[in-house]
């Protein structure tokens, strides 16, 4: 039995590398991302009446290596608020992990 990729359980169907929660969470991410604020964007996910936890566990999983979603999505949102503000450049997913890793460290 394969194991989801996004949130560890069970991805059901042999072969299959998610499980139907989160491929609803990923169609729903698709949905969202680029037309809400992250509160509205949580709110969306949870819409769909899945469990808050897995939610999370959904967003900080990074089963390709590039970043988990909630790293993508907030690179996504940091890129469009400087582009706003009328700063250059933009932001990546391995930027907004590199500076929570240093955060991380800081704090301990
Ligand atoms: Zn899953």
């Amino acid at each position: 039995m394969r194991k989801c990729v996004y949130c560890g359980e069970r991805a059901g169907l042999f072969g299959r590398r998610i499980c139907a929660d989160c491929k609803k969470l990923l169609a729903r991410v698709t949905e969202l991302r680029g037309k809400v604020s992250y509160g509205q964007f949580l709110d969306g996910l949870e819409q769909t009446g899945i469990d808050k936890e897995k939610i999370l566990r959904f967003l900080q999983a990074d089963p390709e290596g590039t970043g988990s979603i909630q790293d993508q999505v907030t690179a996504e949102m940091t890129s469009e608020l400087m582009q706003v503000m009328g700063i250059s450049g933009r932001q990546t997913a391995q930027e907004v992990k590199r500076i929570r890793d240093i955060g991380g460290k800081e704090s301990e």
